[in-house]
Parts: structure tokens; sequence; C-alpha cells
């Protein structure tokens, strides 16, 4: 091959990992990629960005781009969205769902509009800025409609007479409301992923299975709470039996003669329910804590 006397990304051994630049994943990724540990600093407009404490180079792109750059191996691994990866039909393994960026495909028409369900987009028009992952969605429910290819402000298609439906990506519905748009169903849920191809890399697989491990203690952290509380030996079987722990709690003996005080982590979702009815069944001090990572 002819010299081009320039740096090809991960040539020096590195794990290069593409990051969404811009857009909603853009801060989530580059925060949840400090959390699990790396240490990195953005330069104004760097596109490259090593790891200062790590073999592993961030490169800052489109997440539009990000599952082809995996799939023909110009990376190594990549954050981006799991409907992109349907949009762009690229060959890639998720390694790991990561938490956040959740949003849903949904099909959405005018507030006054007679059409009740996506089976009633048959035969219609639909705009939509994601037509890949649109037309295989509706070619699943059995749905042909003729689709109207937008890049953005997609909700404002109707109104133009461009469309008689809209489908677009929606995470607080709040936007659909605010254009008038009522929705009708629901084609696809996605999230922000990590994906990659450990079995082609060789050394960089290692490198890229301790990635994961450590997104994944994070992500795991970020859905739990660490509760302490104290109790009367007497009622600690009853509290245990209350806590949906990753395992049994921790039962710590404490200076205070015929108290305990019990230590588990516990999904985020319960604490609402689950602290009143701790305190009923005799618990005190109850502290509620941020984990930083679970690494089973
Ligand atoms: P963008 O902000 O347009 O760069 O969106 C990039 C990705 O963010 C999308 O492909 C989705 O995976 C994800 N996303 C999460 N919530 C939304 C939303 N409400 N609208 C569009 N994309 C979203």
């Amino acid at each position: 091959m002819k010299e081009t006397g320039f740096r090809i990304a991960g040539a020096d051994g590195r794990l290069v990992v593409a990051v969404p630049s811009k857009g909603r994943l853009a801060q989530p990724s580059l925060e949840l990629l400090e959390a699990a540990g790396l240490a990195f600093e953005l330069g104004e407009r760097a596109l490259h960005v090593p790891c200062t404490n790590a073999p592993v180079e961030l490169l800052l792109v489109r997440p539009h781009d990000i599952p082809e750059y995996v799939q023909d191996g110009v990376v190594n691994a990549g954050v981006t969205g799991a409907n992109l990866i349907a949009e762009t039909g690229s060959e890639v393994e998720t390694l790991l769902e990561l938490g956040f960026g959740r949003c849903t495909l949904e099909a959405a028409v005018p507030e006054e509009s007679a059409l009740r369900c996506i089976a009633d987009l048959d035969g219609l028009r639909v705009a939509t800025a994601y037509p890949v992952s649109t037309k295989s969605a509706l070619e699943q429910v059995g749905v042909k409609a003729e689709l109207v290819l937008l890049s953005g402000s997609v909700e404002a298609a109707p109104r133009l007479g461009l469309s008689d439906a809209v489908i677009d990506l929606v995470s607080t519905g709040s936007t659909a409301s605010a254009n008038g748009l009522r929705r009708i169903g629901t084609l696809l849920e996605s999230q922000a992923v990590l994906i990659g191809e450990k079995r082609e890399l060789g050394a960089k697989g290692e490198m890229l299975e301790r990635l994961e491990m450590m997104l994944r203690g994070v992500v795991a952290a970020r859905r739990r709470r660490y509760l302490m509380l104290n109790a009367p030996a007497e009622r600690v079987a009853e509290l245990e039996a209350l806590l949906p722990s990753m395992g049994p709690p921790s039962v710590v003996e404490l200076a205070e003669k015929g108290q305990l005080a019990l230590h588990a982590a516990v999904d985020v979702d319960e604490i609402w329910d689950l602290l009143p009815r701790l305190k009923a069944a005799g618990a005190s001090s109850i502290l509620v804590m941020h984990l930083e990572r679970v690494v089973p």
C-alpha cells in the first residue's frame, strides 16, 4: 500500500470507539464513558479524542454513521441508538443496552383525523425521517403506505398537505401534542446501545470486553440504590422478606444491643413502595444511596 504519511485511528493498537458527536445521545454517552472510568479531554472541534488512562480512542461522529462504521470495521465499537441499527440495516452485535436515549417510533395523525390505528394507514401517505425502519415495521403489520421522506420537522407534514400521518421518534410525546397530533400506535422501541464485534478483534477484543464490563457495571448501578436501615433484631426476618435485593441482604451487628442493620441493593423503581413498608415493619435510620458500579 502507498505510504500516506498520516496515522490511521487504532493503528497503534488502541480500541477505537465511535461516540455520537451531537444530538440527544452525545452528552449522555460521554458521561457514561467517564462514569465507567475513562479519562479524556474534549478539544474544541477535535474528532479523535485519546483516553489518558486506557488504550482507548474516542471518535466523535454522527450517531447515524456509527452502525455502518462498526459493521465495516472502521471502528471497533460504538454507542448509537438501536433504531439507527435498524435504519441503516447494519449487521452488528448489540453488546449492551445503555438505559438512556429511550424513545419509540410512533405513528401520529392530526387531532381531528378519522384515523384510529396503524392498520388505518394502509394506502395513505406517511411522512417520516426514518424510511427504512418505518417501511419494515409497517410491512410487518401488513400495511402498505406511501412514504414521504423528510429530514426534519416531520410533525408539520399533515398540516402542509404533504401527508395523512407522520411516523417519528418520540420520547415524551410533547412535540406531537404541541403540534396538534394524536398518537395512534407504536412501531419500534429504542434506546442507546453499545455495539461491536468482539470475535473479530483479537487483542482488542479483550479491551472491548473490559469496556463492556465497565459500562455494564455503571448501567446496573444506575438502576439500583443502596439501602441501609436499622431494626430491632426480632423484626429482621420480616424486613428481610420485604427487601427485593440482588441477593440476601447483609445483616450487620450494631453497638446498641438488640439492634441490627440491614444493607441491600434494590431496584430504583421499588423505593417508592418499599420505604413506607419498611418503616411500618420497624425500620429506622433508613439511608438510600447512589451506587457507582455493580459488578456481580
Ligand atoms: P438526534 O438527537 O436527532 O441526533 O437523535 C439521535 C438518536 O437519539 C435517535 O436516533 C434516537 O436513537 C435517539 N432519540 C431519543 N429520543 C429521541 C427523540 N425524542 N427524538 C429523536 N431521537 C431520539
